[in-house]
């Protein structure tokens, strides 16, 4: 049994980074409706023996005429509806900014599993914004270097179970 992942969270978090770091080349198809292209990309994801389905809410970061607010309601209801498991990745450098606590009240009601990554843990500037990320009250979370490549194997410990 394999299940879906989407990764959801504000622009700038590290979320493409992520998933090209769970993906690599193998990158699968990409939502084709018309109007849609690029608003979610799809991957197949490999984490040691894991196979799974990704996706990345990769339409928050490019510039149309809609809202930022509605444009990212919209887009990770879509994405949060599609996966089994929520990863919501929030920046452990900047801190918790008022647009991840609007983040936090939409996966809290509609996650079905929802897993809080604190990223850009690299470092000592990280220590701030990991006890914010305590204060969204989604339990401890997960410190991840997508760039770095810093806590997969923690992240696989999370998924293996759920697989
Ligand atoms: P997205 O907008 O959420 O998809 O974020 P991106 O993956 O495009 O990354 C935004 C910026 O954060 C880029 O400049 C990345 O190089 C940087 N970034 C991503 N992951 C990390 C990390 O683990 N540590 C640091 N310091 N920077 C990162
Ligand atoms: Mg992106």
């Amino acid at each position: 049994m394999s299940f879906t992942l989407a990764i959801v969270g504000r622009p700038n978090v590290g979320k493409s980074t992520l998933f090209n770091r769970l993906v690599g080349k193998r990158l699968a198809l990409v939502d084709d409706r018309p109007g849609v292209t690029r608003d979610l990309r799809e991957g197949e994801a490999r984490l040691g023996d894991l196979r799974f389905t990704v996706i990345d809410t990769a339409g928050l970061e490019e510039a149309t005429d809609e809202s930022l607010q509605g444009r990212m309601r919209r887009l990770t209801e879509r994405a949060v509806d599609m996966a089994d498991i929520c990863l919501f990745v929030v920046d452990a450098r900047t801190g918790i900014t008022p647009t991840d606590e609007v983040f936090a009240e939409i996966l809290r009601k509609r996650a079905r599993h929802l897993i809080l990554a604190a990223n850009k843990c690299e470092g000592r500037a990280a220590e701030g914004g990991l006890l914010e990320a305590y204060g969204l009250g989604l339990g401890e979370p997960l410190r991840l270097s997508a760039e770095h490549g810093e806590g997969m194997p923690e992240l696989y410990s999370m998924l293996q179970p759920l697989a």
